[in-house]
């Protein structure tokens, strides 16, 4: 039902975003897939998509460190209707040793790229007379843990940022709202597994269950699957009416 629509997922060259992308172009919508890196596994990937669902994929290079490269995704891109904002990256350290350029590196990526491409892509979304801007936030834009300061203040910030979105456009057909995460099993998730299993001397499931989804009351991992068709419920006509608000993916983490 997404035929004609053209989405634009930041950071899509893997995880959740690749998942997201998938289910938006299994739906019909054209693909724009993003990332720093302009490998040619990033340009391999975005022709597989393509092959797979029998849409367009394009992948465009863009630091969303970078207000400027933001924006030029956007443009680069030429439609939007469709926006994802995913690209993030974690870093765990107590507040007085947390260094000051992971502190704004977490700010501009996880939180201040979502503004830009926003800013960029409503004047298009306005033209078009329809759109969708889906954040991915996690469960710590609506909690907190400790040693987490710059994500849990940009997760914090992106629902904030969703909900004065949500009320800018409210009485047009645009609609802006935020995923909320708990854990998700993708690849770096996986990674973390042998050598937790190792410092824990657990067995697989044990750190699964008892280390990593030790808040998750389900006691499994969401799925890039569930992410991308959330985000493919939220660019229905159901959701219409769905606005400036979370969903949470969470197994019951904010219920606690
Ligand atoms: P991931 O590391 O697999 O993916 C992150 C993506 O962001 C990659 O495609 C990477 O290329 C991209 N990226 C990083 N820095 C970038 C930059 N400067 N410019 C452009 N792209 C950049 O991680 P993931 O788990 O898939 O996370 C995706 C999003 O989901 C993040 O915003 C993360 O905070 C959020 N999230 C993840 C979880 C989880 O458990 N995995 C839970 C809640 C929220």
């Amino acid at each position: 039902f997404l035929t004609g629509k053209t989405a634009v997922v930041t950071g899509s060259n893997s995880g959740i975003g690749l998942g997201v992308a998938h289910r938006l172009a299994k739906a019909g919508a054209d693909v724009v897939l993003n990332s720093f890196t302009d490998s040619d596994e990033d340009h391999a990937l975005a022709e597989k998509m393509a092959g797979e669902h029998g849409v367009k994929v394009r992948y465009i290079k863009a630091d969303m460190s970078s207000a400027d490269e933001c924006r030029a995704l956007i443009e680069k891109a030429g439609a939007c209707d469709i926006l994802v904002n995913n690209a993030g990256i974690q870093h765990v350290t107590p507040i007085p040793e947390f260094p000051v350029e992971k502190w704004d590196a977490i700010i501009a990526i996880n939180m201040s790229s979502a503004f830009h491409t926003t800013a960029a892509a409503l004047p298009l979304m306005r033209k078009a007379g329809w759109g969708r801007i889906v954040n991915i936030a996690s469960a710590h834009g609506l909690t907190a843990s400790p040693f987490k300061s710059a994500y849990v203040a940009a997760k914090h910030g992106v629902v904030g940022l969703t909900k004065v979105t949500g009320l800018e456009t409210a009485q047009e057909k645009i609609t802006c709202n935020a995923i909320c995460p708990g854990y998700v099993l993708t690849p770096l998730v996986e990674a973390q597994i042998p050598d937790t299993m190792k410092e824990y001397g657990m067995n697989r499931e044990d750190v699964i269950k008892k280390v990593m989804l030790e808040r998750q009351p389900s006691k499994e991992f969401a799925t890039v699957e569930e992410i991308g068709d959330t985000t493919v419920f939220l660019c229905s006509d159901a959701a219409a009416q769905i606005t400036g608000t979370t969903i949470s993916v969470d197994g019951g983490w904010t219920a606690l």
